[in-house]
């Protein structure tokens, strides 16, 4: 293989729904790191190795990326000139950069107030029309839809299968860094489309003989915006974790396989574990990842917590892999990073004020 990166189309073309005519649109996502967390690793309760799948690293800051470039390839192929979604913020940022290159216009609802900032400056510099609506991301993407059917317009939020197909690339990179598939696989849920993409892509690896056996899905929801745990809609979604803060999963269905099948299982944490566990893969392992990112760490600590790998670890008998999705960058809502740390205060130039302040005595 050349080791030129040319993202995940060029990647993984047989796996899509390109041909030659697709124009490819792709800012060279995907071939993120997979980095083991020795911290992680030590809390599990049993013998385990866990890795971070650091989605952060994709060209906009979010694995929005994966699917962007299909779904945004697809429209140009299609004669779209102009795409739209909702957001919570990744998807507006990844289509209008998507967008841009390749031309067309973006249209963005985002709920008024609710996004992290880094992602609504993202949407603004790549040129997108952004309508910030007095309303929450479930009912932007009920605007969306309608809006769909009064205009020629292409819907890019997960919704449209392309952005699926894009997404399930995470999958495939996952499996080909560690030779199988990991026996547990821990992603964050908000409108689900991700872990119904990374289901699909570990099924479709095992279907093509890449891998002998499928992980176990693990997907976490914060706590006031959990309607996958609660098997009711959540009217009105709370969470610091803006990126998951969704009430109606549009792909609710998918999420319920991709958990039933895999046997495997959908958890609420709350505010508090996903802020704990934010701060502690900033500060032990050095890897900054937004507060909707660090649910899936959250939740493989709880489950740790319970016994609920010792008991695996029991009936195998061999040291356990789990991947965690760090699905975007800290640096989008450098606000909460901010929030959760005291803020230092200025000082004088002087040597000795300074040491003192530092630490240094
Ligand atoms: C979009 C997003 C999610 C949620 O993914 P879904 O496919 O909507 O479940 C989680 N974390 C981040 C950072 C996101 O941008």
């Amino acid at each position: 293989m050349s080791l030129r990166w040319r993202g995940v189309i060029e990647a993984y073309r047989s796996y899509l729904p390109v041909s030659a005519k697709t124009p490819v649109v792709t800012l060279l996502e995907g071939n993120t790191p997979l980095i083991p967390s020795r911290t992680l690793s030590e809390r599990i309760g049993a013998p385990a190795e866990v890795f971070l799948k650091y989605e952060g690293m994709n060209p906009t800051g979010s694995f929005k990326d994966r699917g962007m470039t299909v779904a945004i390839s697809k429209a140009v192929e299609a004669k779209s000139v102009a795409v739209l979604c909702a957001s919570t913020g990744n998807t507006s940022a990844s289509a209008s950069a998507y967008a841009c290159r390749a031309g067309v216009r973006s249209i963005v609802l985002i709920p008024s107030g609710a996004i992290a900032l880094g992602k609504l400056s993202q949407a603004l510099i790549h040129g997108a029309r952004v309508a910030a609506v007095e309303a929450n991301f479930d009912a932007c993407l009920a605007l969306v839809k309608s809006l769909a059917q009064l205009y020629p317009i292409t819907v890019v939020n997960s919704i449209n299968p392309h952005r699926i197909e894009g997404q399930k690339t995470c999958a495939f990179e996952i499996c080909e860094v560690l030779g199988r598939a990991p026996d547990f696989h821990a992603t964050p849920v908000g409108n689900a489309g991700n872990i119904t993409a990374q289901w699909k892509g570990y099924q479709e690896y095992l279907k093509e003989g890449k891998i002998r056996k499928l992980p176990i899905l693990l997907g976490f929801q914060a706590k006031g915006a959990a309607p996958l745990v609660r098997g009711a809609l959540v009217k009105n979604p709370h969470t610091i974790a803006t990126a998951i803060r969704i009430g109606n999963p549009a792909s609710w269905q998918g999420a319920i396989h991709a958990r039933d099948e895999s046997h495997g299982l959908i958890h609420a944490v709350t505010d508090r574990e996903i802020i704990e566990a934010y701060r502690l893969l900033a500060s032990k392992d050095g890897v900054f990842a937004e507060p909707a990112s660090a649910a899936s760490v959250a939740g493989i600590l709880k489950l740790a917590k319970s016994g609920y790998f010792k008991a695996y670890y029991a009936k195998k008998r061999r040291r356990i892999t789990i991947v965690c999705i760090l699905t975007g960058h800290g640096l989008k809502d450098p606000e909460r990073a901010i929030k959760s740390i005291r803020v230092p205060k200025s000082l004088p130039a002087s040597l000795s004020v300074v040491a003192k302040a530092v630490g240094l005595r």
